[in-house]
């Protein structure tokens, strides 16, 4: 069977956003990353990591160390009984660097790469799944790949929000604080979809992005 998927956005959904993460000593993972992740764990739910790393194009750092940050991720939300399960991500840039790096990929965000790979790999329901980031980009990555979104208001959430909103030919179907409110939201909405002649009012308009 079929089943939905959450993917995550890393930097400043997941953890800080600080920028490149240049070495593991700048990687910190926000304090409820693991309940977040633990939630869909308990539900059912599959937890996807999806992210950009365009630094090893730019040769900022080795792709190596995203393999060591994503290894202390795991250990962190190992720690608060939370696992994902599966990370993917893109190491590309179209136009800096060198080959191979140096690519006009189909897995940078927003493009649906990943997403297609993740689906095809896991054997997701993509109808039902979410992608949950802090930026512009993972509403329309969310969007390309036919998924609904959650927009955070960590990392650049608050601000693109804010200063850049009316622009955006999309908009996010849940607007949340952090990654744990985004989940306990999709969670709710989840069970409103699957238990038929249950409540299927509209979802509070405080939290929904209804403009
Ligand atoms: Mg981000
Ligand atoms: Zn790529």
């Amino acid at each position: 069977m079929r089943r939905p998927a959450v993917f995550i956005d890393r930097d400043g959904t997941i953890s800080e956003e600080v920028g490149y993460v240049n070495h593991l000593s700048r990687y910190r993972v926000f304090p409820f990353a693991a309940e977040a992740v633990r939630l869909l764990n308990e539900a059912g739910w599959l937890a996807v990591l999806i992210t950009n790393q365009a630094g090893v194009a730019r040769g900022y750092f080795k792709e190596e160390l995203i393999g060591e940050v994503h290894a202390f991720l795991a250990a962190e939300l190992g720690r608060g009984g939370a696992r994902l399960d599966a990370v993917y991500y893109c190491p590309h840039h179209p136009t800096a660097g060198e080959p191979p790096y140096r690519l006009d990929c189909d897995c940078r965000k927003p493009r649906p790469g990943l997403i297609r790979r993740a689906a095809a790999e896991l054997n997701l329901d993509l109808e039902g799944s979410w992608m949950v980031g802090d930026r512009y980009g993972d509403v329309e990555l969310a969007h390309n790949a036919g998924l609904r979104s959650a927009l955070v208001l960590t990392g650049y959430g608050r601000g693109e929000l804010e200063h850049q909103s009316h622009l955006w030919p999309r908009r996010p179907d849940l607007v949340a604080e952090n990654l744990l409110e985004a989940v306990r939201g999709i969670l709710k909405e989840g069970a409103r979809c699957q238990v038929p002649g249950k409540d299927l009012s509209p979802p509070a308009p405080d939290t929904f992005f209804d403009e």
